[in-house]
């Protein structure tokens, strides 16, 4: 990674991913197969769990999360959408909502009720 890259930027990680691809051939190679990438994000996740659920240390975790966030912004790439236009779009959506307690833990969600 180059050393006068802006790592606040999404446009940075969004190149740098993109490069990564290209680099394996991923396009070409099957790395872009949505069905395939849903398993390898479901793998990333249970890493995650594993890391707290085995109270492995906090670097671990960061560790695994940044894993899927590379599979997410990757899927991105893949799918061919904006993911942080989706991201602002769903913020925006998910601050309205309302929140509401459930078995001791909060959740916000679209209650229909
Ligand atoms: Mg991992």
């Amino acid at each position: 990674m180059s050393e006068s890259r802006n790592q606040d930027s999404y446009a940075e990680m969004l190149a740098e991913v993109q490069a990564f691809h290209t680099k394996h051939d991923f396009k070409g190679t099957g790395g872009e197969d949505l069905t395939y990438r849903i398993a390898l994000m479901a793998e990333e996740l249970g890493e995650i769990a594993e890391a707290v659920t085995k109270g492995k240390p906090v670097e671990d975790l960061a560790e695994e999360t940044a894993d899927l966030f590379i599979l997410l912004i990757g899927t991105a790439i893949a799918a061919d959408f904006d993911l942080k236009e989706a991201f602002w779009e769903k913020m925006e959506k998910i601050q309205s909502r309302k929140s509401k307690m459930i078995n001791g833990r909060i959740r916000v969600s679209e209650f229909r009720d």
